[in-house]
Order: C-alpha cells, then sequence, then structure tokens
C-alpha cells in the first residue's frame, strides 16, 4: 500500500503591517519534522494573477507537498491550523486568510486549470469551493475567506512545466522594521560569478541591489535562481551583515511569464488579465507627464493604448522610438478603459516584429551652384539662396531615414519587473517539465 499524500495550502496571511505566507511556510515546515512526513517538493511559492485589485504585494501563495503516516493525520491538520491561525494578521482590514488541505497522490486535472485562470485571470470563491467540495478537500478561511482562493490555486500549480527556485533567508524578531543589512558588494560579486543561473540579483542601471524588500515583513533577503543547488551557492556567496533566523529554498513559477495568456484579438482584451498582443502601431507615440510613454496599436477588431511608465527604463526609450505602420507585440497587465483613458496594457515587454519605413523629406541641392535649395512656400517651388536660381516645377526628396531601433525583445527593466515576468537572462533555460529528483540535503535551516 502506498503512504497517504497531503498538500496544504495557504494564503493571505500578512499585511502591509507585517508577516509574510512564506515565513508561515517556513515554521509549518520545521513543525512538521515533529510527525516524521516526508517531503515531496521543496516548498511551492506560486504567484497567481499580479493584477488582482485586493493583493497585498505580490500576490503570492504557498503549498506544501509531503507523505505522511495516516496515524499522524489530525495532529499534523492541527499543527498546520494552530500555526496559520498564530501566524494570520486577522484583525487587518484586507487579510482575509485561507489554509486547504488536499489528500490526494495526484492533483486533479481541475484544479490545475484552476490555478492557471488564478495566474491569468480574476476567479470567484464559489468556484473555490465548489473544486474543494468535489475533491473532498477541506478548508479554512477567516474574514472573506477569500484567501482560500489562492491558497487551493497553490495546492493546484503542480510546477509540472518552467519553474525556478528561491532561498529566502529571514530577519530576527528583534530587526523587523529595521533597514535590512546586507554587504551589498558581495550581492554584486555573487550575480557576477553565478550568472545567468541567477537573476534579478541587482539593477545594473542604478547599481542598486533588488534582492533585500523593504516594509516591515521578515524577509531579509530572497535569491532566485535554476536550481536548488545554485541559490544555494550563491546563498553561501552573500555577506549577511545581521543574523539570519532561518532560510528555506522553494520551487516556483516566478520569472516564468505564466501570468501571460496570448490573446486572440485586440477586442478581447480582458482588464485584469495579462497578455501577449499582436498589434501594428497605429498612432505616434506620445510622452505624458513624468515621462511615461504612450502609443496606440490596431488590428482588425479594435485598437488599444500601450503605456511605458518611467520605471520601465530602457523598455520607455525603445517605445519612444517607434512609429505608425510598426508591428509589434506587446506584454502586459491590461487596465480597464475609463472616462478619461481606453483600454490600455501596461507594458512589460516588446517584441518588435517589423519596422516601418521612417520617411524624411529633403530640398536638393542648386542644380546650379550646390547649395541646398529652399521652399518658396506651399506648391510653389525652390530658389536658391546662393545663386539666386528659381525652380517651380522642383520638389522635396523623399528619403527613408534610419530607425534607432532593431526588431528584437525588450523587456522592462530589472527593478520593475514583476515577479512572474521572465526577465531575458532565463531566454534559453526554460525547463519543459519537472524532473523530480531527489531534493538536496539541507534545503532549510534555522539558527534560533
Ligand atoms: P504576498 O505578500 O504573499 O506576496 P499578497 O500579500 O500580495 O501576497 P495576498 O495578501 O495573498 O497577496 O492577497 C491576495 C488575495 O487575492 C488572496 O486572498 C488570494 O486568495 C486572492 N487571489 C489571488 N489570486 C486571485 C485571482 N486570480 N482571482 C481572485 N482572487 C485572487
Amino acid at each position: 500500500m502506498t503512504s497517504p499524500v497531503m498538500h496544504i495550502g495557504l494564503d493571505d496571511t500578512d499585511s502591509t503591517k507585517g508577516g509574510c505566507t512564506t515565513y508561515l511556510a517556513a515554521l509549518l515546515i520545521e513543525s512538521l519534522g515533529a510527525f516524521r512526513v516526508s517531503f515531496l517538493d521543496y516548498p511551492n511559492l506560486i504567484r497567481l494573477n499580479p493584477n488582482v485589485p485586493w493583493k497585498t504585494r505580490g500576490n503570492g501563495a504557498l503549498c506544501l507537498r509531503f507523505i505522511y503516516d495516516s496515524g499522524f493525520e489530525e495532529q499534523i491538520k492541527d499543527t498546520a491550523i494552530t500555526l496559520w491561525e498564530e501566524q494570520s494578521a486577522v484583525n487587518e482590514k484586507g487579510t482575509d486568510p485561507g489554509i486547504v488541505f488536499l489528500q490526494t497522490q495526484y492533483v486533479p486535472e481541475e484544479l490545475i486549470l484552476f490555478a492557471k485562470k488564478a495566474e491569468t485571470r480574476i476567479v470567484k470563491l464559489e468556484d473555490a469551493l465548489t473544486l474543494i467540495k468535489k475533491f473532498k478537500a477541506e478548508a479554512l478561511g477567516f474574514n472573506t475567506c477569500r484567501g482560500i482562493i489562492g491558497a487551493l490555486a497553490a495546492v493546484g500549480e503542480t510546477l509540472n512545466g518552467d519553474h525556478t527556485y528561491e532561498l529566502i533567508a529571514y530577519r530576527q524578531h528583534q530587526n523587523l522594521g529595521t533597514k535590512r543589512r546586507v554587504d551589498a558588494e558581495s550581492i554584486f560579486e555573487m550575480d557576477k560569478t553565478l550568472q545567468p543561473l541567477t537573476f534579478n540579483n541587482v539593477d545594473y542601471d542604478k547599481g542598486r541591489v533588488i534582492i533585500t524588500p523593504r516594509g516591515p515583513d521578515p524577509i531579509l533577503f530572497g535569491i532566485r535562481g535554476e536550481t536548488p543547488q545554485v541559490v544555494k551557492e550563491a546563498y553561501q556567496l552573500v555577506k549577511p551583515l545581521e543574523h539570519v533566523e532561518r532560510w528555506v529554498i522553494f520551487r516556483s513559477n516566478q520569472g516564468t511569464d505564466a501570468h501571460l495568456k496570448p490573446a486572440t484579438s485586440l477586442s478581447s482584451l480582458e482588464p485584469y488579465s495579462s497578455v501577449i498582443a499582436k498589434g501594428i502601431v497605429s498612432q505616434n507615440p506620445r510622452i505624458i507627464p513624468l515621462r511615461h510613454v504612450i502609443f496606440s496599436i490596431r488590428d482588425d477588431t479594435a485598437e488599444v493604448d500601450c503605456a511605458a511608465y518611467e520605471p520601465t527604463g530602457d523598455l520607455r526609450k525603445i517605445a519612444r522610438e517607434l512609429i505608425v505602420g510598426d508591428t509589434v507585440e506587446v506584454y502586459g497587465a491590461v487596465h480597464k478603459a475609463t472616462p478619461k483613458k481606453p483600454l490600455t496594457i501596461n507594458l512589460e515587454k516588446i517584441k518588435i516584429l517589423n519596422l516601418a519605413t521612417k520617411t524624411l523629406f529633403e530640398n536638393p541641392l542648386c542644380p546650379n551652384c550646390g547649395k541646398r535649395l529652399k521652399s518658396m512656400g506651399k506648391n510653389q517651388g525652390l530658389r536658391c539662396e546662393g545663386c539666386g536660381g528659381k525652380f517651380p516645377d522642383l520638389k522635396k526628396k523623399e528619403l527613408s531615414a534610419p530607425r534607432a531601433i532593431k526588431p528584437g525583445l525588450y523587456v522592462t527593466s530589472t527593478r520593475s519587473q514583476r515577479h512572474l515576468t521572465k526577465p531575458l537572462r532565463r531566454y534559453g533555460l526554460e525547463k519543459r517539465q519537472y524532473e523530480s529528483l531527489p531534493m538536496i540535503g539541507d534545503w532549510h535551516s534555522s539558527f534560533p
């Protein structure tokens, strides 16, 4: 007889004032040690639709998957529920914790589809509850219970396709809320040594470290990479200047573009989703206050605006160079139309497929003396200021001007990438499927 398998999904326990659902997962992993569970996978850190209006920060949810001894089933559940209650900021507005237990060898296909939907669109709590009933899962929630959506989606996202890893190091309680102390130079060094196998460590444009979050949460830093080994190696190269209380390696959909769905046409774009949409530039870029760049694209069905905001860095510079007639594929979040703004795609990436010819008009040289001719007014021909010659039949010459941009893929600056955005560094490193290799010896540790 095969041993039973349990999946525990967790979400929405933190608030803007503190806490972190990954930290709850780290504590739970340690507590489950008492029941001699055997983990089937690294804890899964699943990023869901980044456009849900009610997210606290990065819309992350967690799932732990393990084999257990059925004699401990109730104790395992009680331990998880007690910790989840203790770590949830239930009195904070907008914190709606959820926990889901599913006992099954294989995650049902319908749950996998639910997870994909939760990564790309808005899903309903009723739909989550229907699936929970259908598959005899168990769920608990506080307040609006909305966290059950994310907790179930984390259970359903088995990360069988492309995936990455993140080693998260946590701070000691007494340091929470203070400035994070990590040696920046060691992070730059680590990035250089281990690139391209770790990513989004630093923003070279601004010379800034981006593995340390800001805010009161317990994360000291998180290192993202392609394998559990490489994030652990990276951890050994980074020098923390404050005590690390514990660390854990997570497996994740971060950096995989899991949130982007190809759109069949521009008229089919849904607000709150993230899309890949193709079109022809129909209105030249305009710069709006604070240096944002907006241009429009159209296809046979509709016209939409595309916005490259100031923090997108080089992407904004690329967007500024587009002209009417260029064919592009745009990647980003769809924002609904308002009385002031049409439907807008907030750009994360632009793929330039084809550049239109940019034409320039230039007055020809004087056939008599070689000086550049001047216009005599609309439809009145040209004259020469050098020799005084008049040429009523000569016209401006049409030239093709060089373009400052080339076809290719352009990605928003590292600092403005969403957790799910696949950075340029990962192109070519994508994994087709998950090979369930034995987990590395030490994938979590604590130093109380
Ligand atoms: P974290 O801080 O852990 O990165 P977050 O705090 O930004 O994540 P949550 O506090 O978990 O996000 O809030 C997101 C809420 O939205 C959760 O209650 C979750 O269940 C819900 N949710 C997530 N994805 C969807 C979706 N696609 N449709 C509807 N609700 C969703």
